[in-house]
């Protein structure tokens, strides 16, 4: 990398959806998070001027009136050049069990919100169902929950003690809404779950819940063991021309994430893929999928890998919904 530029590799633009955005860049304080949320410094200049439309019309949960942006600090790290030239390796990708990755609908007091992905995992005799955190946003937001780094006295149970109800759909159905395959009865309440961790740090990412037994739904394993750099990952989400799986392999693992470069992808790239599942060869959880960027012209990702899931899995009470409420 370059010296003396700086680089935000995990935003791209939400407006001219240039990536990486390369010099300044601007985080909108007032949309949910979610890679739009983002705008470079030209567009952030076009903004001011009202010339340009934020948030973008596509937005998932757009909030009406004049956002507030604050300047993004550029990544310090030094890359090295294994990040774009690990070889991919020429491994076999994994078979799957049908049905086992959804998309979760959450409901609170003050409205709800639909996730990208999640997955269930088998874990001491329960059923969990794994997401990102972030994905829980808009909730997060409409009830004034701080579940950032800065707020010492999170508890984790204030999310939890909110949900009111949370159904899981068979993503990979043309029309997934028609095809609820289960439900949840509680959250986990995770004391070191948080958001507003600047990327690529993953660790602290993550809401997980506990299932109402389907046996319609064939939970995933969670791996033993850390991937290693050079390692094959596949990224399972719903993209029928390559299985659902899109190959990866990694490219570092570090105690606060797992960064991996993405194979070429042919057509469309998938979005909002966050709370996805990373796999390994044996079709095990290495990681949930949390971030996406961009940098020498490749595509990386980067999870909240499998070391620190049984972390955040290990001590933990779980919270019923008040489904008085239905
Ligand atoms: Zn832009
Ligand atoms: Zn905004």
């Amino acid at each position: 990398m370059e010296t003396g530029i700086k680089y935000h590799i995990w935003q791209y633009c939400g407006h001219c959806g240039c990536q990486p955005a390369i010099g300044d860049c601007f985080e909108c304080q007032t949309c949910s998070l979610g890679p739009q949320r983002y705008l470079c410094g030209r567009c952030m200049k076009l903004y001011e001027r009202d010339e340009i439309h934020h948030p973008a019309k596509e937005s998932f949960h757009p909030i009406a009136g004049l956002h507030q942006f604050k300047p993004l600090i550029p990544e310090s790290r030094q890359f090295t050049d294994d990040w774009t030239a690990i070889p991919l390796p020429d491994v076999q990708k994994p078979q799957l069990p049908r049905i086992s990755l959804i998309r979760p609908e959450f409901s609170s007091p003050h409205g709800g919100c639909i996730a990208g992905y999640g997955f269930v995992v088998r874990l001491n005799n329960l059923s969990i169902m794994l997401t990102a955190l972030h994905v829980l946003d808009p909730i997060i937001k409409t009830n004034n929950v701080d579940c950032s780094i800065k707020n010492i006295n999170h508890t984790g149970d204030e999310l939890p003690a909110l949900m009111l109800k949370v159904n899981l759909y068979d993503v990979l159905e043309t029309r997934w809404v028609l095809h609820l395959v289960a439900t949840c009865h509680s959250m986990l309440s995770l004391r070191h779950a948080r958001i507003d961790v600047p990327e690529p740090d993953a660790s602290a990412d993550i809401a997980a819940f506990e299932v109402n037994d389907k046996p319609v739904l064939n939970p995933l394993n969670l791996a033993k063991n850390l991937p290693q750099k050079g390692d094959a990952v596949w990224l399972h989400v719903k993209k029928e021309d390559c299985g659902n799986l899109i190959s990866a392999v990694v490219v570092e693992c570090t105690e606060q994430t797992l960064i991996f470069r993405f194979a070429e992808i042919n057509g469309t790239e998938p979005k909002y893929t966050s709370g996805a599942p990373l796999v390994d060869r044996s079709g095990k959880v290495v990681g949930i999928n949390i971030g996406a960027g961009r940098y020498a012209g490749q595509r990386f990702g980067h999870a909240n890998h499998v070391a620190n899931i049984r972390r955040h899995l290990e001590s933990t009470n779980s919270i019923s919904f008040r489904s008085s409420a239905y």
